[in-house]
């Protein structure tokens, strides 16, 4: 092969290479200890000394041109790899930036916050307790004795070491009575366990309960709280009714009916077409429950009153499962934001 073919083909394969490594192999190709172009000058030993200065003109030239040529595309391609970085690093100010998204209250805790308000502003404090509760104040103290049978209904999580999840809100205000004196006006609001799953009972539930302790407490003052509750809760003027009722530590107690939330009384799916909602349990606390806790029921005389925080949710926003407010369906919750 001559000069000019190989410089030929150096050309070509310059120009092909895509990246530095393939250009160094060029190189050593043509270039190398081994290369075409030194074998070449090697060899001009052998050829006729008349011959020899014109050849080895010839070859240094090839060998500048391609020294020259490997310089060049060394430049481009370091050119076109930085262009590339450039690209892939670029930055479009133009797009719209990620926005963080704002979380929003679960309609229970709106619900809680909105009953809590209601009674704070009435002048009620709120009071809180704990989830893991003694046998004495779960049950005991709220004259539910060992083998009362009103037990059966609340169908308790034990723990095994005297210790159970708290079926009711109650045993805080059993606490409350134990370390304040009259006058008390609280509310607890909290999680509470039954061992109950099914359309309408989860294992897990909120309930509000509130008690007011004090000299010449009466039922009428029971009722005129409940019913401002009602009205302030809803918004709405709406007929509440009183049914007798038993409870092992009120004495008397009452179921409250309040008029169908939807339907306003004509009777609809919510209310089973009766006009009315079960909505809460309460009465004069019973004097038992008063002197176990260490207040003189001689001297004075309280209410209780108590319902499901759920359920006045649900009745509220009109959430026709119960099951949707513990599904965290975020379609569901982010309609509440
Ligand atoms: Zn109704």
């Amino acid at each position: 092969m001559n000069t000019e073919e190989i410089l030929e083909n150096a050309q070509n394969a310059i120009a092909a290479a895509r990246d530095e490594k393939t250009l160094d192999e060029v190189r050593v190709a043509y270039l190398g200890k081994k290369g075409e172009l030194t074998v070449l000058l090697k060899g001009l030993g052998r050829l006729d000394p008349q011959e020899r200065p014109k050849m080895g003109a010839a070859i240094n030239q090839a060998k500048e041109r391609l020294l020259a040529l490997i310089g060049e595309r060394k430049q481009a391609l370091s050119d076109e790899h930085l262009q590339s970085v450039v690209e892939e690093e670029a930055v479009d100010v133009t797009l719209p930036g990620r926005s963080a998204g704002s979380g929003g209250l679960h309609p229970v805790t709106l619900a809680l916050e909105r009953i809590e308000d209601i009674f704070v502003g009435a002048g009620y404090e709120v009071v809180t307790g704990p989830e893991v509760e003694d046998d004495y104040h779960n049950f005991e103290a709220l004259n539910l004795a060992e083998n009362h049978p009103a037990r059966a209904m609340h169908d308790t999580f034990y723990f095994g070491d005297g210790t159970l999840l708290r079926t009711h809100t109650s045993p805080v205000q059993v606490r409350t009575m134990e370390t304040q004196d009259p006058p008390i006006r609280v509310i607890c609001p909290g999680r509470v366990y039954r061992r109950d799953s099914d359309l309408t009972h989860t294992p897990m539930f909120h309930q509000v309960e509130g008690l007011v302790v004090d000299r010449g407490i009466s039922f009428a003052d029971l009722k005129g709280t409940v019913v401002d509750f009602v009205h302030r809760f809803f918004e709405k003027d709406l007929d509440v009714r009183f049914r007798p009722s038993y409870f092992p530590f009120t004495e008397p107690s009452a179921e409250v009916d309040v008029e169908c939330v939807k339907c306003d009384g004509a009777g609809c799916r919510v209310c089973s077409h009766t006009g009315w909602l079960e909505v809460m349990g309460c009465g004069l606390v019973n004097p038992r429950v008063l002197e176990m806790s260490g207040i003189d029921p001689e001297e004075f005389s309280g209410f209780a009153f108590g319902f499901g925080g759920d359920r006045l949710a649900m009745l509220l926003y009109e959430i026709d499962d119960l099951r949707r407010l513990f599904e965290n369906d975020l379609r569901f919750l982010r309609q509440f934001n």
